[in-house]
């Protein structure tokens, strides 16, 4: 504890100053106006004394000097005033009649001085007397006395009571001073010197608390104090101490908790570490599982191919009826193995988030119209009434993905006809409010089958999910179409959910979001490809490499009875020795082949070619059900085209027509057309992009960059689509011109390397 004793003591001692001088004031204050009072007396009485003196001797004379007066007596009158200076105070007497002045006297000091020198002086008390006899004045007797002995006794009296009053003063302010002192500073100072101390931390310090009155309490009141304080101190120790043990038993806990925590820490991030590996493992998994249903969808395609192929090919024959029914059993059972073929790739391809929605100008009732040819006729077997209504403001003309909006009604209408054993299926379009420029439309499909339990309406939106474990005895399905609509519901921004009385029928409604299609017509008008003139096939010398005899056979069969001529090939390194032959005017490349595959042969007939200058042949490359990415790692590696699997006539023969048109091209035609019309969208987009930009209308850069995309999702090149991002994505933060030029001459560029193959 510091205290500042100074202060205190500077503090302390003036008050007992203070005090003294305070006393002493009212002290001589009191004391000289008693005194004052008692000098102011005195003058009073002296002067009364006086002044009743000059009357008594003023009366004496009106009577005593009548007679003389009257009998012009001198010699009594000069004996009167010798009897009045007889009186040492009487300094002057005169008696004046009209005629004379009849007895005068002064004392020698003032002699020959007439009487009105006395009546000018203040040292003087004069009196002028009227002396008359039967009335009537006769004379006049003037006196004057001396005021200096009263003066004289005032100023000793004065003198004597002033000195009497400093002496009173002084000893009664002594007095209670040094009563004050001894009985109130003293013990006061005595009691500062014991808190002080006792504030300095000295709790033994001494205190008198002997006194017996105020001073002595208050003192007692400090020890009552001190004792309080040692009480306070021993129990702040005491917290202390506990409060020392706790912090000591808390600083033991955090210790423990931070190494439980640092263990915790380490199996965290072992954990974690664990997570990661799984993940990783997970998406090698997942990684795996695509390439399994690549695959599997190319083992299973390539003898359904065939299946198909020949099924088609025998329905074209001439049959009886039973062949007939067989036949169409083949084809009806092959397209269902397909189509769950198909949901079970989609779902892959959605969860992989492989699959991309094609974004083009479609008719709503021309994909209408294609659904109710599917429901149609398997309503019909069912004797059901199948129902559809549009309202009226539904826009025909929408932009957006026609194919998988029908995947979706035929899934949710093949449903209602599946669970529906008599009544109607109805299908309802209406449109929802939205933005400018966006369609959102409503699609409810209802039926009066046999409903679905109320728990289940959820749930059945899962893969795999049915309502009823019985309904794949009874119906058959894979439990996977309402979890791909669902799926394709969301990609369309919209969102799918159910309604159903068990035992009466249940809704299914979806709403999904189309743009506006004026925005995007003029767009896509450019985009649609040129229908091709259905021709005769020109004459074509073919090269076919194909690990599969039925796929083989299935596509000689379609080029029995054209002027087209097919080789085949059973894998990459015999098709290449073929090749090196020469005479072909088209290559049909299998790409999963033994020995040596699709890719390696494609890029070793493009070397051959370069080395030995030949112009480049057109090869298409077949793929089972392309995953994304297999068309264009086909591009990369030199194919022109690309042919999806299961291979239709029809697309072949269009193909083929497309590729070598009416002319006859011989071998080494130059760079096929195709790479050209193929980009040409691509290109004008590049182009329209330019101007675009050299107008700063980065708006139409960013449609631009979306049409991009579009065009790379419909061409299966995932990195046009990602170069179109990149586009849109630039436009849309303003990036510098120059950036966006450079995005261009990649584009640019990457086709420019496909047409020089
Ligand atoms: P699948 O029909 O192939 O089994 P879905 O995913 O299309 O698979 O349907 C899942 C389940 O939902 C069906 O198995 C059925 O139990 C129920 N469900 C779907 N639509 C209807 C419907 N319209 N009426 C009654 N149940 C239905």
């Amino acid at each position: 504890m510091t205290h500042d004793n100074t202060n205190k003591h500077t503090k302390a001692y003036p008050l007992r100053r203070r005090a003294a001088l305070a006393q002493t004031a009212i002290i001589a204050v009191i004391v000289f106006c008693f005194s004052f009072a008692v000098i102011f007396f005195n003058t009073y009485r002296l002067n009364a004394q006086l002044e009743d003196q000059i009357t008594s001797i003023s009366r004496l004379a009106e009577t005593s000097l009548a007679s003389s007066v009257w009998q012009v007596d001198h010699a009594s009158a000069r004996d009167f005033i010798d009897a009045m200076l007889h009186d040492e105070s009487v300094v002057f007497a005169q008696v004046v009649t009209g005629r004379e002045v009849m007895a005068s006297r002064s004392r020698p000091k003032y002699s020959g001085q007439p009487f009105n020198f006395f009546k000018n002086d203040r040292k003087f008390l004069t009196r002028t007397v009227e002396i008359k006899k039967f009335g009537d004045w006769i004379g006049t007797f003037n006196l004057a006395i001396t005021t200096a002995r009263i003066d004289q006794e005032i100023l000793i009296n004065i003198s004597a009571t002033l000195i009497l009053a400093l002496v009173l003063i002084l000893a009664i302010s002594q007095t209670t001073i040094s009563f004050a002192r001894k009985r109130l500073f003293n013990p006061l100072k005595y009691l500062e010197a014991s808190a002080t101390a006792i504030a300095d931390g000295d709790l033994d310090a001494a205190i008198d608390t002997s006194a017996p009155d105020e001073l002595g309490n208050l003192a007692r009141a400090f020890d009552d104090m001190r004792e309080s304080v040692r009480h306070l101190i021993s129990d702040l120790q005491e917290a202390n101490g506990k409060l020392q043990d706790h912090r000591n038993v808390l600083e033991t806990t955090v210790k423990k908790r931070t190494e439980e925590l640092n263990h915790k820490n380490i199996s965290l991030n072992l954990a974690l570490e664990e997570v990661r590996k799984s993940k990783q493992a997970a998406d090698v998994a997942n990684l795996a599982k695509s390439r399994f249903l690549a695959s599997m969808s190319h083992e299973i395609r390539t003898p359904m191919n065939a299946i198909l192929g020949m099924a088609d090919i025998l329905w074209e024959t001439k049959l009886t009826e039973d062949q007939e029914r067989y036949v169409q059993v083949f084809r009806t059972a092959g397209e269902s193995l397909l189509e769950i073929l198909n949901d079970i790739l989609d779902l892959s391809k959605i969860e992989a988030g492989h699959l991309e929605l094609e974004k083009t100008s479609f008719s709503l009732g021309e994909v209408i119209d294609k659904t109710c040819t599917v429901i149609e006729p398997k309503a019909k077997q069912k004797q059901l009434k199948f129902e559809c209504s549009v309202r009226p403001d539904v826009p025909d003309r929408l932009v957006g993905d026609p194919t998988r909006l029908r995947q979706i009604l035929i899934n949710l209408l093949g449903n209602a006809v599946k669970f529906t054993a008599d009544g109607t299926v109805h299908l309802t379009i209406e449109r929802a409010p939205g933005r400018d420029g966006e369609a959102i439309l409503q699609f409810s499909v209802s039926d009066t089958g046999l409903g679905i339990p109320t728990g289940k309406l959820a749930s059945i939106f899962d893969s795999f999910t049915q309502a009823d474990s019985s309904t794949t005895r009874e119906y058959g399905g894979t439990g996977l179409g309402l979890a791909i609509s669902k799926q394709l519901v969301q990609m369309m921004n919209g969102r799918i959910w159910a309604e159903s009385s068990p035992g009466k029928g249940s809704t299914f409604h979806f709403t999904a979001r189309f743009d506006d299609p004026h925005i995007t017509e003029v767009i896509q008008s450019a985009k649609k490809p040129t229908p091709q003139p259905q021709a005769e096939l020109p004459k074509a010398n073919i090269l076919m490499l194909e690990d599969s005899k039925y796929n083989a056979f299935v596509i000689q069969t379609y080029l029995k009875n054209t002027p087209c001529r097919l080789t085949v090939a059973e894998n990459g390194a015999d098709g290449f020795e073929e090749f090196k032959k020469g005479n072909w005017d088209i290559i049909l490349m299998d790409i999963q082949m033994p020995v040596m595959d699709g890719y390696e042969a494609t890029r070793a007939i493009r070397e051959w070619e370069r080395e030995h200058n030949l112009t480049p042949l057109p090869i298409v490359a077949m793929t089972a059900y392309a995953l994304v990415g297999d068309a264009e790692k086909c591009f990369e590696t030199g194919a022109n085209l690309h042919l999806p699997k299961p291979v239709k006539k029809s697309s072949l023969f269009d193909i083929i027509r497309s590729l070598l048109g009416d002319e006859q091209p011989t071998h080494g035609t130059s760079n096929t057309p195709q790479a050209h019309e193929l980009f040409s969208t691509v290109r004008e987009i590049v182009t329209a992009a330019h101007t675009a930009l050299s107008r700063e209308d980065y708006a139409s850069v960013r449609t631009l960059g979306s049409d991009l995309m579009d065009e790379g999702i419909r061409l299966s090149m995932d990195a046009i689509t990602k170069h179109g991002k990149s586009l849109r994505d630039a436009a849309t933060e303003g990036t510098a011109p120059a950036r966006i030029e450079q995005i261009l001459t990649v584009i640019a560029e990457y086709i420019d390397r496909f047409e020089t193959v």
